[in-house]
């Protein structure tokens, strides 16, 4: 069965389209345009949201929890209930992230989120509206002692190719995003292994020189997480590993763009270094986002969350942000437009995840994952795979 949008704005996000025509069947997009170029296929049903306007879904590549669930531990019902937490706020997919932990609890999450990835070409057709889980992003153990801010320095390794390869078989090869921290002795093996085997590595939880991450890109590293945050401060004779996120173009990288995280200057002044091409938005929320103020899971930690703060003994331990927002306040910090702030939650994000072409954008023969917001970036429903 068919079904077409119209709406007052499409965001391809690249082009806009005014006045569209979107038309989706079996979980695919199948046409896309002008209302005043084409006619609605008779047999579609219409839905049809004025002054609204169609985007693809959001996709965060940095997601620890949501709902009162942690992605380390829930079971496959409680992960249900995350993913329909996520379609809530415009998020169609994403990358369930883990924390440094024992190596056992570690393996035990990755078997666990392996097998909702695996399940989620069968149930893209049940008409179910949950986000879906793409792959895994690894953050740690393989981080500096330096930055791990809340990761448990007991748990954290040395760069390890027999490690990381029993990471990748616990998670049967199911891991797409892996924060290293490049000064750690032999860590240009571990990054030229993974992204060897397809893992976007990124660096982050970092305290290393500008000569470190040089070797870390020429071995593969391609991305950078969280800027600023767990990360060496800038110093203009020694710009570090935040100077090479900053200046080299070889570099996406991502924030989280809460106000808390980092300042709003701070994001604005992200934003004119990495442009539209390059910066990615997460949302590096723990299992506290969409609840109240309370003690939380993340990991194996116990958070305490007031307001928008989560902190676990007096550092920052991920968020209670949600993507929808994070594109707002890109609008609100740095006075971007809704096409371009939407492109740092959609395009961006799954050209860094290697998923382009069918997610993060509407165009024919994508999935029809479909975010339908007002002017002002707030989301009025979700699609996934066409539901
Ligand atoms: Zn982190």
């Amino acid at each position: 069965m068919k079904t077409a949008l119209t709406a007052s704005l499409l965001l391809t996000p690249l082009e806009q389209i005014l006045q569209p025509l979107l038309v989706m069947e079996d979980g695919r997009i199948v046409q896309v345009g002008s209302r005043a170029e084409a006619e609605v296929p008779a047999d579609a049903r219409v839905l049809d949201f004025p002054d609204a306007v169609l985007a693809p879904g959001f996709i965060d590549i940095h997601i620890h929890g949501g709902a009162g669930h942690d992605v380390m531990h829930a079971s496959a019902t409680e992960l249900e209930s995350f993913e329909r937490f996520l379609a809530a706020s415009g998020v169609t997919s994403y990358f369930p992230t883990t924390i440094t932990a024992p190596l056992d609890a570690i393996f035990v999450a990755l078997e666990r989120l392996a097998s909702a990835i695996e399940t989620v070409p069968q149930r893209a057709r049940t008409g179910d509206l949950r986000a879906q889980p793409l792959g895994i992003h690894l953050e740690g153990p393989f981080i500096s002692h330096a930055k791990r801010g809340v990761h448990p320095a007991e748990h954290l390794q040395a760069p390890d190719l027999q490690v990381f390869d029993r990471l990748w078989q616990a998670a049967r090869g199911q891991v797409s995003f892996m924060t290293v921290a490049p000064e750690l002795p032999k860590s240009e093996y571990l990054i030229a292994e993974a992204s060897r085997r397809g893992v976007c590595v990124s660096l982050g939880h970092s305290d290393s020189t500008l000569a470190q991450v040089e070797t870390a890109i020429a071995a593969g590293a391609r991305h950078a997480t969280h800027t600023f945050n767990a990360m060496r401060a800038l110093d203009h004779r020694e710009p570090g590993i935040l100077g090479a996120v900053l200046a080299d173009d070889r570099l996406t990288a991502d924030v989280i763009a809460d106000g808390i995280h980092l300042h709003p200057e701070i994001v604005s002044l992200f934003l004119r270094a990495k442009g539209p091409d390059r910066a990615v938005l997460i949302s590096d929320a723990i299992s506290a986002s969409g609840m109240g103020d309370g003690r939380y899971r993340l990991g194996g930690l116990d958070v305490e969350v007031r307001g928008q703060r989560c902190e676990y003994e007096g550092r920052l331990a991920g968020s209670v942000l949600t993507l929808d927002r994070a594109v707002r306040n890109v609008i609100e910090f740095a006075g971007w437009d809704l096409r371009g702030a939407v492109r740092l939650a959609t395009l961006n994000p799954a050209r860094v995840a290697g998923v382009a072409g069918r997610k993060g954008v509407i165009a024919s023969g994508a999935d029809a994952d479909i975010v339908v917001l007002t002017s002002r970036g707030e989301v009025i429903r979700t699609f996934v795979g066409g539901a």
